[in-house]
């Protein structure tokens, strides 16, 4: 069985603890590696290594260029190993073969590259000055970042926070999801190989209330970058005032897609089922909250209960799978727990609702039809493949419902009508607006939540605003200085 180890200042270390943990592979149930536990003294070397690299070494003296260059050296080896990551993040967290290495693992190496673009590219301003004054902003890196990650993206979205992090001139310390260390680790192994300088990334697995809480509060970290739970980002959010270093939190959804009834009716099927079982419904933005105008609602869930039968739900590693497992027992069972919920609650089961019978953590493509959006299953993120399915009559119902969330991360609208596509994209709270297409990702674009899913925007030229902070300098072009007091 594999081992990992803590990567700590360009080194391979175990823990100070010693202990380890095992990482499951949730398409068989069984344990595929060993990983070294990391404990707080840990982290406090890994920021201690980061500190350091910020400060003193070849990173710090680094021209731009150069980081740019690097990084995009690190994005080059990653093509070269591109199926060996996918197959590595496949096995730990069970998103299909196809799906890590055809969407994934490309859309998180055009990433790198974008900001390896981009690390040339930070500019201050010259400012409009009185005759005799100078004032110019430099745009300088924060200096230590610390990145906390969940499960079901591991590489893609560490790389929203490292890529950005680093072009800028930062460094960072990772803590990815229990679940999920090995892919982010090999990721390391390879930025060493390329010559990423010892100390500028720094990772340590562990539990989120050890390692995580202590990075989050840690006095020398300078930033947080979290994307995880609401429930956990209120504690990061909390944890930070220790220093009151900034935070950008990516947190939950249950996004409204909205389907009128002139929409291209196998088009907003086939969307809404990409919308919610695209990654097993393991997406921060699935759009989970499905409105279905009443007047196509019936000829709508006669296509899409037909369609959703027969995905091919089966072991990650096939080509063939279209949907994989669940990450774990414990996520297996919330969504045990939301179907009954559902049930007793009085929506209507369509389709699903059960565990595959297959060793490993799988569950059925899951339909919930006439709910209501006071229901449990509309208003509570269940995070695995269980849509649930709301009418709505006219377009101030559907934005009224829609809106009716304390989440505003992504949304879906389904219309040939160009008026009402624009009127809706207005009126959704919600940071993303997806126009007859769902769950499209790049670069360029900007992406992140309004009210309770969080705040801040990753990706983008946007994002590099939260690893730099603005430093005003002022000088004197006068003869004579400044004398307020006279003598
Ligand atoms: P989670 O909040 O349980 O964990 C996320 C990370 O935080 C993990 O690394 C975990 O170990 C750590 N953590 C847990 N408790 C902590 C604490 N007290 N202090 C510091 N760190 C702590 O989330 P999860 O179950 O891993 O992921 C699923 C959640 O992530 C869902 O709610 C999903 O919507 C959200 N998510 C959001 C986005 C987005 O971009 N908005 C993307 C993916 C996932």
């Amino acid at each position: 069985m594999k081992k990992y180890q803590l990567f700590i200042g360009g080194k391979w270390t175990d823990s100070l603890s010693g202990e380890t943990f095992e990482t499951i592979n949730p398409g068989t149930g069984e344990v595929h590696a060993l990983v070294s536990q990391g404990g707080e003294e840990d982290l406090n070397h890994a920021v201690k290594a980061a500190r350091k690299a910020f400060e003193s070494g070849p990173w710090a003296t680094m021209s731009p260029s150069d980081r740019g260059r690097l990084l995009y050296k690190a994005a080059q080896k990653m093509w070269v190993n591109s199926d060996f990551l996918a197959e590595v993040e496949s096995k730990d967290n069970g998103l299909p073969i196809n799906e890590t290495k055809h969407i994934a693992l490309p859309s998180t190496i055009d990433v790198l590259e974008f900001y390896a673009g981009l690390a040339n590219k930070v500019q201050g301003d010259t400012l409009a000055s009185p005759h005799n004054r100078f004032n110019y902003t430099l745009k300088e890196p924060l200096g230590v970042i610390g990145a906390i990650v969940p499960w079901n993206f591991p590489l893609m979205l560490t790389m929203w926070k490292l890529a950005p992090a680093l072009a800028a001139g930062n460094t960072i310390v990772i803590k990815p999801a229990k679940e999920t260390s090995t892919s982010i680790l090999e990721l390391a192994k390879l930025f060493q190989e390329v010559g990423i300088p010892d100390g500028v990334i720094n990772i340590v697995p562990g539990p989120g209330s050890t390692v995580g809480s202590a990075l989050a509060s840690h006095p020398d970290v300078d930033k947080i970058a979290f994307t995880g739970s609401t429930d956990t980002g209120r504690l990061i959010m909390q944890a930070a005032t220790k220093n009151l270093k900034p935070v950008s939190l990516e947190l939950g959804g249950k996004s409204p897609n909205i389907v009128f009834d002139d929409a291209t009716l196998e088009d907003a099927v086939n969307g809404a089922m990409f919308g919610i079982y695209f990654a097993q419904g393991q997406v921060c933005a699935s759009g989970s909250r499905l409105f279905v105008q009443e007047s196509i609602y019936d000829k709508f869930m006669d296509l899409f209960a037909s369609k959703v039968q027969s995905i091919r739900v089966g072991n990650p590693l096939e080509v063939t799978t279209q949907m994989g497992p669940q990450v774990s027992a414990q996520q297996l069972k919330t969504i045990e727990k939301y179907v009954a919920v559902g049930l007793e609650e009085g929506a209507e089961l369509v389709t699903g609702g059960q565990r595959g019978n297959k060793n490993g953590y799988y569950f059925t493509p899951t339909i919930f039809g006439d709910v209501t959006n006071e229901m449990t299953i509309a208003r509570e993120e269940i995070f695995g493949p269980v849509v649930s399915v709301i009418r709505f009559k006219d377009e101030e119902d559907a934005l009224r419902q829609a809106n009716d969330t304390i989440y505003g991360l992504a949304s879906g609208i389904w219309t040939n009508d160009l008026k009402r596509a624009h009127r809706m994209a207005r009126g959704i709270q919600a940071g993303t607006v997806y126009v007859n297409t769902y769950s499209m990702l790049d670069s360029t674009t900007p992406f992140g939540g309004m009210k309770q899913s969080g705040f801040g925007r990753e990706l983008g030229v946007q994002a590099m605003d939260m690893y730099t902070h603005s430093k005003s300098v002022w000088i004197d072009l006068a003869e004579k200085g400044l004398n307020w007091y006279g003598g």
